[in-house]
């Protein structure tokens, strides 16, 4: 996907702030933080939203949220509480149709999300 930005930083033609890396996911930075830890957590693969999931895809995902949690740890939060979110399409505010996990964390997060 040419034209895709998570496809560009994962093949390093658009700038981020990795934090992890592995065969299948890659996590960085997200340029607009809305805590103190947010992180997105992104498959090599193309997938535009969780409608697109294929069931070849499960042990990807279950790779994306466990990389959530060993960051959720290596920053001390594991216990304190962190939430990962999938926002898919327009009335949940998905922008990038690119999958990604957010892993926010380092403050209180209300209950229902806006
Ligand atoms: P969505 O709204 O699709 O769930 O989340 C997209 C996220 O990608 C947003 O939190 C946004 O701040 C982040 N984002 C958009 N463009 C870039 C970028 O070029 N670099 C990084 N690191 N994050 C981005
Ligand atoms: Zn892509």
């Amino acid at each position: 996907m040419s034209d895709c930005l998570f496809c560009k930083i994962v093949e390093g033609g658009v700038p981020a702030a990795l934090v992890y890396q592995d065969e299948a996911v890659v996590a960085f930075k997200d340029i607009n933080p809305q805590a103190p830890l947010h992180v997105l957590i992104i498959p090599r693969k193309h997938i535009a939203t969780l409608n697109d999931l294929a069931p070849e895809d499960d042990a990807l995902v279950g790779s994306m949220f466990r990389a959530a949690a060993a960051m959720a740890k290596e920053h001390g939060y594991h216990a304190r509480g962190y939430r990962t979110v999938f926002n898919t399409n327009r009335e949940a505010g998905q922008t990038v149709f690119h999958i990604h996990l957010h892993l926010l964390a380092g403050r209180g997060l209300t209950w229902p999300p806006g």
